[in-house]
């Protein structure tokens, strides 16, 4: 059977969450009857404050409730964007990439990194979750021989984030990782410009910031009809809520998606349990 292709959004809360006249609302063929038909899951792990990346996706990777293991005396606390030492060691005894390299499967991160990211971690190496745990396992970043695709999904770093490619090279971007899946366990996009578009929200929040959101899911959707049209099975993820509010600059406590197509989905409340039944996908359970 051919492999998964996790797409882990970053900063995205579910659309049943979502205050009128997101982002989530218009014509999203692929991505929204996915996500309707998926879970809209917790991300606080009940403890107070905004759910952040660092806590949030070390949930996902590991399937353990990494917001408790920060705080003092078991409190937990919410932490991120990047991993400190606790969620490091978490990430390099537990997280999925590690465990699948452990027991002889593949996986590979597809994001594209350009050399300035290489730069400037040779001078402050800080990385989030997701390329952590991939080097944590021995996997390369840019791994050759594999699609490699721009996280931004064809729009542009900043504002206005015009489009770069079009839906239709976006599209089929996600054929070719769809058919790389068939020669590994597990694929996975790291995919964070939402948590950036969320991060310039605001009361008034401009129109070509509206517009930029909009367009991301489009081409978030243009990837997902290349991915499910090549007969790629599928995971969607998000570690909190930010982007379907662009009426604050916040993260915010939003549930968030999880869903999938070939996928056993299960019963998980929360991104934890989540993450859990994504390890069980593959014996790791
Ligand atoms: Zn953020």
């Amino acid at each position: 059977m051919s492999g998964i292709v996790w797409l882990a959004l970053d900063g995205v809360g579910h659309p049943k969450d979502a205050p009128p006249g997101s982002a989530w609302e218009q014509e999203l063929p692929a991505l929204r009857p996915l996500i309707e038909a998926g879970l809209p899951l917790d991300a606080t792990l009940g403890v107070p404050g905004l759910p952040q990346s660092g806590t949030g996706q070390s949930c996902w990777l590991t399937g353990q409730d990494a917001v408790r293991r920060m705080g003092r005396g078991g409190a937990g606390e919410h932490f991120g964007p990047y991993p400190g030492p606790t969620l490091q060691a978490l990430l390099r005894e537990a997280s999925l990439p590690v465990r699948l390299k452990r027991g002889g499967g593949s996986a590979a991160l597809l994001n594209f990194y350009p050399p300035g990211y290489f730069a400037a971690h040779a001078r402050r190496p800080r990385h989030g979750c997701f390329p952590y745990a991939f080097l944590a396992a021995g996997l390369t970043l840019n791994p050759p021989g594999l699609p490699s695709v721009a996280p931004t999904l064809g729009l542009g770093y900043a504002a206005p984030w015009p489009a770069t490619l079009g839906l239709d090279e976006v599209q089929r971007s996600g054929e070719a990782v769809a058919r790389a899946a068939g020669g590994h366990d597990l694929l996975v996009l790291d995919l964070w410009l939402s948590d950036l578009l969320g991060h310039q929200g605001r009361p008034d929040a401009p129109l070509e910031l509206l517009s930029a959101g909009r367009r991301y899911l489009r081409h978030l959707d243009a990837l997902l009809a290349g991915l499910l049209g090549a007969g790629a099975r599928v995971a969607i993820s998000s570690d909190h809520g930010n982007f379907e509010n662009l009426g604050v600059k916040s993260h915010t406590l939003a549930r968030v998606p999880f869903a999938g197509s070939g996928v056993d989905l299960g019963r998980p409340g929360n991104i934890a349990e989540a993450g859990a039944v994504m390890a069980g996908w593959f014996g790791l359970g």
